[in-house]
């Protein structure tokens, strides 16, 4: 079944508006109500009323902001600062945690009942011994192996799945949108009912994947779901091989929801011309911090190096032992 925000377009909320990023690209939904000069929460870019662009649907639900903007200053400047030493010289001179901006990342949830079967081989050892003289000695196991079968249902809740293509496309030369995944979970359940009001000053991005384009992920998540189940209720301690599986969904539910980030970001230009987009990204409820910055790489070259000549040097301290 699915929930009318997911396919419907609310065309009452005049005051929200969608704008391509000419900066970089980005759709950036403000709210013109109260925020008559937004900027690209990527790239900072004041953005033009000139570029806009037609909204996306709009979202069932929303997870409101929990941490402050002070709150959030303090995470980016503590991530940071743990990092200093390697960061760029451009990058701490540049640096204004103050500039983090709050912005609401559009996900699809999703709860689905499947039915799963699997099927492969387990090993259980039954024996170990060695065999050999004393200076050449072999460990031999044996095992029986059998057939394993699983067949069985279950349900997912909640399946956290991004919905903006540019995100979802992953192009590690240019930016590093995996981030955004690693401050995941969000208490999802506390999520309330979309309202335009909860924009505020916040800008969010536009949600451009449907139910169909993102359910081959949802598959595969609900299938990997499925085998660590199958995993978790065997005894095979020498190992076990899944060969064949299936997932068969009989049935889901999915909600489009707004999720809340603080964002900090950071354009590289890069000697040869090139950009590379680095962020440091809160999550809006828990804190969990995550991030990249621009790192000096002779400086990292000489803390490897130096780490390198300690190893070294250990192993010729257990040589010279012997
Ligand atoms: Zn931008």
């Amino acid at each position: 079944m699915l929930t009318t925000g997911v396919s419907d377009i609310d065309e009452q909320a005049s005051h929200i508006v969608t704008i391509k990023c000419q900066g970089c690209g980005a759709e950036v939904v403000i709210n013109t109500e109260s925020q008559l000069q937004a900027r690209c929460h990527w790239c900072r870019q004041t953005l033009s009323q000139q570029t806009q662009i037609p909204n996306g649907a709009v979202p069932d639900a929303v997870l409101p902001f929990h941490l402050t903007h002070a709150q959030a200053v303090e995470q980016v400047r503590k991530f940071a600062n743990k990092r200093r030493l390697f960061a760029l010289k451009k990058f701490k001179q540049e640096f204004t945690p103050e500039n983090v901006v709050g912005v609401y990342m559009p996900y699809l949830l999703v709860d689905g009942n499947a039915h799963a079967d699997i099927a492969g081989f387990g090993e259980i050892k039954t024996r170990q011994y060695q065999r050999g003289s004393d200076n050449n000695k072999t460990t031999y196991y044996d095992a029986d192996v059998y057939q394993v079968t699983r067949s069985f249902d279950f349900t997912v809740d909640d399946l956290t799945i991004e919905s903006s293509s540019a995100r979802a496309n992953q192009n590690t030369k240019q930016n590093t949108n995996n981030v955004i995944n690693t401050i995941l979970p969000f208490d999802t359940k506390n999520a309330v009912r979309y309202d335009a009001n909860y924009m505020g000053d916040f800008t969010s991005e536009r949600r451009d994947l449907n139910v169909e384009e993102v359910m081959p992920v949802a598959h595969s998540q609900m299938l990997s779901i499925a085998r660590q189940k199958a995993t978790d209720s065997t005894r095979y301690d020498r190992g076990l091989r899944w060969e064949s599986e299936a997932l068969e969904l009989k049935g889901t539910r999915w909600v489009a929801v707004l999720l809340p980030v603080w964002l900090y970001s950071y354009y590289e230009k890069k000697s040869d011309g090139s950009a590379f987009l680095h962020y440091i990204a809160v999550n809006g409820r828990t804190g969990e911090t995550m991030g990249s910055i621009p790192v000096s790489v002779p400086k990292l070259l000489l803390v490897a190096l130096t780490i390198g000549t300690v190893l070294e040097g250990i192993a010729i301290a257990i040589v010279a032992n012997f």
